[in-house]
């Protein structure tokens, strides 16, 4: 990379989300960068982003930080999901350990609007405890890796979206609609409707929302999970900043 003296001219996206994919697409047009991505490796067949791919967890923070040095990385963007917590929290820690720069992508969480009959909660949990007394017929949209946690819900009967099929434990009442997005409100609104729903349960994973605009339509009531606390870096909401903080560092 003619313009940038010191550093290594490779990029590490951390992925495995829609800003993820588009920062490695934008990245490709910065002459002379190396931009690697890595996914965890959770779905079988993910989304894959432009250019070259890594699959696979990096054994914790020490790993991290050995592939860090190991692949001369220069620069490193967080862009995995605001609920990948224990990834964010490993990159901060390798990143201060081997002396590379990082910086963390995360589109901003929902804001409730007129309309809206949102329950925040801090946690899974306390989802499972409160879901109950808000209905009886819930819409679950926290994730196939989440589902354990309404399993002892039997009050209620659930239909659950997610890319691939749950696996136990899981509710006993329990539906499951193997489907990715990007989705419509009218579809969303459908959905509702046609499964006689009077629940949404959402992480506050921000972006789109057309479960959130179909939920407000319906007049039903959002169970809202809270991110895990912000971690202490630099953080930009998108591509297009993220970008301007990597041209500042010289690529
Ligand atoms: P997590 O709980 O924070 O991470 C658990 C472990 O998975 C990490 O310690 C790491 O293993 C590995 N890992 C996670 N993301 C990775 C990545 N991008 N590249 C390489 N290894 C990764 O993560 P998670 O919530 O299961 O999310 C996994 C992936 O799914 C992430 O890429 C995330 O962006 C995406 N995703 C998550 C959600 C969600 O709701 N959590 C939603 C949509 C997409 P090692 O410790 O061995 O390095």
């Amino acid at each position: 990379m003619p313009h940038l003296a010191g550093p290594s001219p490779r990029v590490l996206v951390l992925g495995g989300t829609t800003e993820g994919r588009a920062l490695a697409a934008a990245c490709a047009d910065l002459p002379g960068v190396e931009t690697i991505s890595s996914l965890a490796g959770r779905t079988k067949a993910p989304l894959l982003p432009h250019g070259p791919v890594r699959v696979g967890g990096f054994g914790g923070a020490d790993g991290l930080a050995a592939f860090l040095r190991s692949q001369r990385i220069g620069a490193v963007v967080d862009a995995t999901h605001p609920f990948a917590a224990t990834m964010t929290t490993n990159a901060v820690a390798a990143t201060a350990a081997a002396g590379v720069p990082l910086l963390l992508l995360r589109r901003p969480g929902w804001t409730e609007q007129p309309g809206d009959n949102w329950h925040r909660v801090p946690s899974m949990a306390a989802a499972a405890g409160l879901v109950s007394r808000l209905g009886e017929r819930i819409f679950l949209t926290t994730g196939r890796q989440t589902i354990g946690a309404f399993a002892g819900v039997d009050e209620c009967w659930f239909l659950s979206r997610s890319v691939e099929p749950p696996a136990p434990p899981m509710p006993t009442r329990l539906e499951v609609v193997l489907d990715r997005g990007p989705f419509t409100v009218e579809g969303e609104r459908g959905l509702l409707t046609g499964h006689d729903i009077d629940v949404l349960v959402t992480k506050d994973s921000g972006g789109d929302a057309p479960k959130l605009a179909a939920a407000r339509d319906r007049g039903i009531p959002v169970l809202l999970i809270d991110r895990p606390p912000a971690p202490a870096a630099q953080q930009v909401t998108t591509v297009e900043a993220a970008l301007g903080w990597l041209a500042a560092l010289g690529y």
